[in-house]
């Protein structure tokens, strides 16, 4: 019988590469919650309602329902893509801009309202890797089994500023610390569903775990 696996955590623990890979082994649908926020604030920031310079929450709340998010599953990348009204944004949403914004748009209540419940709509058909801040406490608090993904800010950043310049991505390894330094802290004091740790999470610091000893432990906790 399939189940609900939660993976909750900072940024940049290695929750996508985890949960891929587990949804891989056990057969399972992935579901990257990130990258719904991620396509909303893309579409905040190309409507000109959240820039760098410009915060206009209420003509973003306005603005939501023009917001169609959808995943497709490419064979060839071996998981789903983000659309945004129709538009592959995989690839655009992953940018330094993007995640600079991104948790201003999170932490929106109707912003959470409109994802959750697409959320959970996903999950209603079991056999369900998904993960985000907020899955095991607010978006299925009744998961069978909930992870929780730590590692020190400076191993977080070291493995970011890897992803993006490998990508092409011209940033600096400070500006990508200083992303996950301020997103750590939006995401966990903001008043909607703040970052906590639910209860009955198993906590996984894999600063000093190599991903085939994180995912052996990881399946242990799964088959159990
Ligand atoms: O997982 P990822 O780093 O791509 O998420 C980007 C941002 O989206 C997070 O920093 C957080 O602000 C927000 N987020 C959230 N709730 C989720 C998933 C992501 O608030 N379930």
């Amino acid at each position: 019988n399939k189940i609900i696996i939660a993976i909750d955590g900072f940024s940049s623990t290695g929750k996508s590469t985890i949960a891929k890979q587990l949804a891989k082994q056990l057969g399972y649908i992935y579901v990257d919650t990130g990258a719904m926020y991620r396509a909303v604030t893309l579409y905040a920031m190309e409507q000109g309602l959240v820039t760098t310079e410009v915060t206009n929450i209420n003509g973003l709340i306005e603005s939501l329902p023009k917001v169609r998010l959808t995943f497709t599953f490419n064979e060839a990348l071996g998981f789903a893509e983000m659309y945004l009204n129709g538009r592959n944004v995989e690839r655009e949403i992953r940018t330094l801009e993007v995640s600079n914004l991104v948790s201003t748009v999170a932490a929106v209540p109707e912003v959470r309202q409109k994802l959750v419940e697409e959320q959970r709509e996903m999950g209603k058909e079991k056999g369900i890797v998904m993960d985000g801040r907020d899955i095991g406490t607010v978006v299925f608090p009744d998961a069978e089994v909930k992870l929780f993904m730590t590692a020190s800010a400076q191993v977080r950043a070291e493995r970011r500023y890897k992803e993006l310049i490998e990508k092409g991505d011209d940033v600096a390894f400070d500006a990508v610390l200083a992303n996950i330094e301020q997103r750590d802290h939006i995401d966990s004091t903001r008043e909607d569903s703040p970052l906590v740790k639910a209860d009955d999470a198993i906590e996984i610091d894999n600063s000093n775990l190599s991903r085939a000893a994180q995912f052996d432990q990881i399946l242990e906790i799964v088959s159990k």
